[in-house]
């Protein structure tokens, strides 16, 4: 062989005895093929075979296999973000005439696309009260393909009963999905309550370092993986082999990083309970919560994001008052190892169950630093609002 040629052909290696614990990262478009005819027949392969880099490879598969056996689902699919796993599990399952059920508390995004991308396709998009089955009843009709959930919802937590809502999507022949982001499959798993179809951003605490954005959906039942797959290769969407072995590295210390933020997390809420500027904090595992009796019965644990409404009138000092945080970032996204605050605008974003409170929750989410600096940085927080 010449030297050009040598540069180009790679020698194969002994693998063999090579047991490593970290995850290999197989970077590859091209697979190639030892004849011409398994060439011809790669499309053969099947779910779990390889035949051209789009559809998988080694990385992206272990990913999705350890969602898969976390959410007790058939299959996992990996998309490049968690706004695009919500997406992605709903395109497939709907076309001109057919109508969509969305939680009136879901994640701002999912509500955009649907009003501005579902509509434009012939859609119909409708919002149901996520606390209040009966009203998704009423709205409820055979041309119905999806009921979107999301518990709890974004910034203002409502605990939605899955099982009541599957029980009545199934009824009418819906498909049910839920947007998990917020328990992760650690603290619930939607998919033994009825939900068909689970989602994930993988960006929030599963990857967990505020350096990756990744979003998975997981289904309950093998049927549902033929639709996804057509419509996410005739898109042209897959991830890097790079970012899912970023969040496979990341997912090893989610339960301890959980816990951590939890306990921080509920240290943080005693503080600003006790304060008389506030008026409510929203967290799903306090007793006092609306969503307390669904949240302890469906779920095995909390994170570390919870919402903060402070009483009237004072909302207007919050934002300028988060200058004097000094362990708290300021910013969007969550779930890392960085404690974050942001003022989160909530009235824009309900339609059915209108927000009554000031219309401002600060959204918090408690990272991995000693909880004694957290408390610390809050109480200065509280002191300049008060002021
Ligand atoms: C952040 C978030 C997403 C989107 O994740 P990205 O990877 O940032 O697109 C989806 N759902 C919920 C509930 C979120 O909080």
């Amino acid at each position: 062989m010449k030297d050009l040629t040598h540069c180009v052909v790679t020698p194969s290696v002994k693998t063999e005895g090579f047991v490593p614990l970290g995850i290999g990262v197989h970077r590859a478009s091209t697979i190639a093929f030892q004849t011409a005819e398994d060439y011809a027949d790669r499309g053969k392969r099947g779910p779990d075979g390889y035949s051209y880099g789009l559809y998988g490879t080694p990385t992206t598969r272990t990913l999705e296999a350890k969602l898969t056996a976390l959410e007790k689902g058939a299959r996992t699919f990996l998309v490049p973000s968690g706004q695009a796993a919500n997406t992605i599990a709903m395109l497939p399952f709907l076309k001109a005439g057919d109508k969509v059920l969305i939680a009136d508390s879901v994640y701002p995004p999912v509500r955009d696309f649907a009003n501005m991308e579902l509509v434009r396709f012939g859609i119909e998009v409708v919002y149901y009260d996520p606390v209040d089955p009966s009203d998704l009843e009423a709205k409820i009709n055979a041309r119905t393909k999806i009921v979107w959930c999301e518990s709890p919802g974004s910034t203002t937590m409502e605990i939605q009963d899955l099982p009541t809502i599957t029980d009545i999507a199934h009824r009418h022949g819906a498909l049910v999905g839920c947007d998990n982001t917020w328990a992760t499959p650690l603290n619930y798993k939607p998919l033994t309550l009825g939900a068909d179809i689970v989602t994930e951003g993988l960006t929030k605490y599963i990857s967990g370092h505020s350096d990756v954005l990744l979003g998975s959906l997981t289904v309950r039942d093998e049927k549902l993986t033929a639709p996804i797959r057509s419509v996410l290769g005739r898109m042209g969407i897959s991830v890097s082999p790079d970012d899912a072995s970023l969040v496979l590295r990341g997912f090893e210390t989610l339960g301890v990083r959980m816990n951590h933020a939890s306990q921080g997390a509920l240290q943080l809420i005693e503080r600003m309970q006790a304060a008389d500027i506030v008026e409510r904090v929203i967290h799903p595992a306090l007793p006092t919560d609306p969503g307390y009796s669904v949240w302890k019965r469906d779920f095995h644990g909390a994170s570390g994001v919870f919402g903060v409404v402070f009483k009237q009138g004072l909302s207007d000092r919050v934002s300028p008052a988060l200058n004097v945080l000094k362990t708290f970032a300021i910013g969007a996204s969550w779930g890392g190892t960085r404690s974050l605050v942001a003022p989160m605008p909530v009235k824009a974003y309900r339609t059915v169950r209108r927000w009554d409170a000031d219309d401002l929750v600060l959204r918090i989410s408690v990272g991995l630093e000693d909880h004694q600096d957290l408390v610390d940085d809050i109480e200065a927080l509280l002191a300049e609002i008060s002021r």
